[in-house]
């Protein structure tokens, strides 16, 4: 197919339903480590997503917060079909001129300095986390020890560093060793972080930075508090410790602004996004401020990140998030949403008792006392024709694309009303 034809026509694609799909082939190929839905996805054309079956779903969870243009966007075809016939990869031995744009874009968007780009979000928390230990070892007084401090329920990754530095048991079970220098506090509790800091400081241990995500995502969807964040600044300051955001979940207009510490009235020192960054094109970026770029040549290195495509995806997403002013409509959809969502909970006050989030990263709490989990209501909600994800046994999470309509917002919340309906009778 041309990319004329594509363009014009993004839906043209192999008609739904024509494939059959063979679940149990699969399951004897992919390795078991996803409780799975029942459904194959085959195709999607903005928020609209549709299954082998040729079922068609509204699509409110966008590969987890990461489709921002959702699916088929016109930019990103257009982007990702003249880059891979230009140039796909190559080494970082090279300068990459799409890498540098894309840097450039960040830095002139954003409180941080410098990029590093690698592939997801849990090399990107690597990332930061050896840039941490680097620095408390090069420069913070030559810190043998350096402790992170990450929060209760907070959740950076699968890799082996970023496990441990998810402060959730369930992650961690079966895998240890774990890798040393992690502390855990309960989120949003200054105390704890007070306590923790003198608690740790011992000989050449000492705590070298303050690990957190502005929302806790996975943990839930929990806002950060203001009054809290603006205090953890402040100790960061008086006591030359690194604050560093895991914006993986948050980042790239996902809360209505573009960075999540935009509602909190503070600047990280080091940031993580990955996510939503290039729509759904893998890629990681790390970025960090000037004082603290203390990496050098041969200190860390990735084969693929920062690639001319995936930075070429990335710049598209930005400057199409930018141009079709995208933030607004992220925020108005949010505040419609989060009052839909409260009408839900006035309906069936017994089975709900908080709504939650930012702009389109929303989650609503199930009561605690009742049997009903999370995975209940979204098997319902697939049922009725909704994609959504649980954060968690207790909450619903709502991660639609960026530029989901008033329309789809409101077709959604019936399907869910249904959904809620069925599950409880
Ligand atoms: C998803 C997520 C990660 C891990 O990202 P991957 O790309 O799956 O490695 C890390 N931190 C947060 C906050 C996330 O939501």
């Amino acid at each position: 197919m041309s990319l004329e034809t594509l363009l014009q026509n993004p839906s043209s694609s192999p008609q739904s339903g024509a494939n059959s799909f063979d679940k149990e082939d699969f399951n004897n190929y992919v390795m078991n480590t996803y409780g799975r839905f029942p459904i194959a996805i085959e195709k999607g054309e903005g928020c609209r997503l549709w299954d082998t079956e040729g079922r068609e779903y509204l699509d409110f969870v966008a590969g987890i917060a990461t489709c921002t243009l959702g699916h088929a966007h016109k930019a990103l075809i257009e982007t990702v079909t003249q880059q891979i016939q230009k140039l796909h990869h190559v080494s970082n031995l090279f300068y990459i001129q799409e890498q540098g744009e894309l840097a450039k874009w960040i830095v002139e968007h954003s409180c941080g300095d410098r990029v590093f780009f690698c592939n997801s979000g849990a090399e990107a928390n690597e990332a930061a986390i050896k840039l941490v230990r680097k620095y408390a070892h090069t420069v913070l007084d030559f810190l043998e020890q350096p402790v992170i401090l990450t929060a209760n329920a907070s959740f950076h990754g699968r890799t082996l560093a970023t496990i441990t530095a998810t402060g959730q048991p369930k992650y961690q079970k079966d895998f240890a060793p774990l890798v040393p220098g992690f502390a855990y506090v309960p989120y949003n509790d200054i105390e704890a972080i007070e306590n923790a800091i003198t608690d740790i400081d011992e000989g050449n241990r000492r705590v070298a930075a303050i690990m957190l995500e502005p929302l806790q995502g996975e943990g839930g969807v929990r806002p950060g508090d203001l009054e809290y964040f603006t205090r953890v600044r402040k100790i960061c300051d008086e006591n030359n410790i690194l604050l560093v955001f895991d914006e993986v979940q948050v980042g790239v207009g996902r809360t209505g602004k573009l960075w999540g510490y935009e509602h909190l009235g503070v600047e990280p020192d080091i940031f993580t996004s990955a996510k939503g960054l290039a729509g759904g094109i893998p890629i990681g970026a790390m970025m960090c401020k000037k004082f603290c770029d203390v990496f050098e040549p041969g200190s860390h290195a990735s084969t693929f990140g920062g690639n001319p495509f995936a930075c070429a995806a990335a710049l598209t997403v930005l400057q199409t998030i930018e141009k079709d002013n995208i933030l607004q409509n992220v925020q108005a959809r949010g505040e419609q949403l989060r009052s839909s969502l409260c009408t839900i909970v006035h309906k069936f006050p017994k089975l709900f008792t908080e709504v939650r989030g930012w702009g389109l990263i929303n989650g609503m709490e199930i009561n605690a006392d009742i049997s009903l989990t999370s995975m209940d209501i979204v098997n319902a909600a697939i049922e009725e024709g909704l994609l959504i994800a649980p954060a968690g046994p207790k909450v619903l999470r709502f991660v639609p694309p960026l530029i989901v309509s008033e329309q789809e917002c409101d077709r959604a919340m019936q399907l869910l009303e249904k959904a809620i309906t069925k599950v409880i009778q």
